[in-house]
């Protein structure tokens, strides 16, 4: 087999083929790979091959327009910088930015080196006669490994191997397989025959786990339409690569990082109402149980639990929601259903959200009302026309009062299950309504105190005007 690399020695300048096997043992040994978690963060060297005036491989297609491989693994490598960078503690670093210069290939190393990274990723495109189709990935030999666990070569062919199983799964390139090379002139510190490639060879030096992807054929008629010939199929070669990435090391996603609802959802967490999961997930966008809201509630409003027995059949007092449910109950929060049961596993909807608050209002003194006005404002509001029977007047309160704004990024679902991030708005809405309600609902008036008993009487005859005349008890006139 013959790489973009090799290719071009034969086709061009030997001067290409030097740019990838070229010298990078001058490097000194600064980093050894060990866990890729071991500081928190997954962090990876992108290194778009060739650059500058060395373009690498090109082809041209339709109509003489010339593609040049250094440009399309720029493209690529930018798109996978943005895939990999909404995962949770991931770092990415480029060797280059644009297509302006061609860092030598131990700069490229070193970029690697300084970064503490976990892995570099050298991206291609191959090219030989426009007959062969497919990737492959070339890695270490093996033959000398500095790393305490001496894990390189495992790592770079698991990473390989994950990458060209995506590359074929999401794609449909043909997997060719791993490529080991051995140069014939240097050697590794142990005397064995180092590995030809100088991003390979810098890379286990240093011990850092650094292999080369070379994604197809851009000569070839077949992988050029498969994979190259718009943004899109570009930007599909760099998402078969991350997901590759996101199976061998487990990324996970920053979910809530670009959220619609993350400054509510900061908010939460700082205030203690939610946290995220141990593992670091806040999941967002996942329902909430009805025992998970009324605990949530109880917690907002840093309310003792209640010490009562909730009164419902599948609430036992062995369950983490026993007391949360008590409280609300024994508050009139919640009702729970016809059955005798609270359903505390189900998932609450935005309308039985909007009912349980307005108890908690109502719990808490405020006058819950809907009043003439709010019932008109919100009238038309699809939020209200569509919510059951039971829930319409809570959602009308709810909706005049503010405790559904930013909810919903369209109209407001009152069927639909609340999510984490829409309770978080909730939760923020009513501290808010709290603070900017300094009048509670007006108590009733309170009973008369009953007239005391008289220890006196007044004559019956009394004229006002006159002198009154006190008359005691048990005397007649
Ligand atoms: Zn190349």
């Amino acid at each position: 087999m013959i790489l973009c690399a090799a290719a071009l020695l034969s086709l061009a300048s030997g001067a290409l083929a030097d740019e990838e096997s070229g010298s990078v043992d001058e490097l000194e040994s600064q980093y050894v790979y060990t866990d890729p978690w071991a500081d928190g963060y997954f962090i990876v060297t992108l290194d778009p091959g060739h650059g500058g005036k060395t373009t690498g491989g090109g082809a041209s297609w339709y109509g003489g327009k010339y593609y040049e491989e250094g440009k399309l693994v720029m493209k690529i490598a930018d798109y996978l910088k943005e895939e990999l960078e909404q995962y949770w503690h991931v770092k990415v670093y480029m060797t280059r930015e644009d297509n302006s210069t061609a860092p030598e290939l131990i700069e490229r190393v070193q970029k690697g080196v300084e970064t503490d990274s976990d892995l570099v990723l050298s991206l291609h495109l191959n090219g030989l006669n426009g007959k062969k189709q497919g990737a492959c990935v070339l890695v270490t030999g093996g033959k000398y490994d500095p790393t305490p666990n001496k894990n390189l070569k495992s790592t770079e062919e698991g990473v390989g191997r994950a990458i060209l199983k995506e590359l074929h799964d999401q794609i449909g390139i043909k997997n060719n397989g791993f490529l080991y090379r051995d140069s014939t002139e240097t050697r590794y510190p142990n005397n064995k025959w180092a590995d030809y490639y100088g991003i390979i060879r810098g890379g286990v030096l240093n011990g850092i786990p650094s292999i080369l992807v070379e994604h197809c054929y851009l000569d070839n008629k077949k992988d050029f339409e498969l994979t190259l010939n718009s943004e899109a199929k570009l930007k599909a070669l760099a998402k078969a690569d991350a997901d590759a990435l996101v199976k061998y090391y487990g990324l996970r996603k920053d979910e809530y990082g670009s959220h619609r609802l993350k400054d509510y959802i900061d908010y939460a967490r700082e205030k203690a109402w939610l946290q995220g999961y141990s593992n670091g997930d806040f999941r967002p966008d996942s329902e909430v149980t009805r025992a998970t809201m009324v605990s949530l509630l109880r917690r907002f409003g840093d309310v003792p639990a209640g010490d009562g027995k909730a009164e419902f059949s599948d609430v036992p007092e062995s369950k983490w929601y026993h007391d949360d449910v008590s409280w609300a109950a024994s508050l009139g929060i919640v009702k729970g259903y016809s059955s005798g049961e609270f359903k505390p596993d189900s998932d609450i909807t935005t309308e039985q959200a909007a009912v349980i608050v307005r108890e908690y209002l109502y719990s808490a003194g405020y006058d819950t009302t809907v009043t003439k006005a709010a019932a008109e404002n919100t009238k038309a509001d699809t939020g209200v026309e569509y919510a059951s029977a039971w829930a319409r007047e809570a959602m009308a309160f709810c909706i005049d009062a503010g405790l559904f704004k930013d909810y919903s990024a369209g109209a407001l679902d009152p069927g639909s299950d609340a999510t984490r991030a829409q309770v978080c708005v909730i939760l923020k809405n009513l501290e808010d309504y709290i603070a900017n309600r300094a009048s509670v609902r007006p108590e009733p008036e309170p009973e008369p105190e009953p007239e005391p008993e008289p220890s006196f009487r007044i004559d019956p005859n009394y004229i006002p005007g006159d002198e009154i005349i006190v008359i005691p008890w048990g005397t007649t006139k």
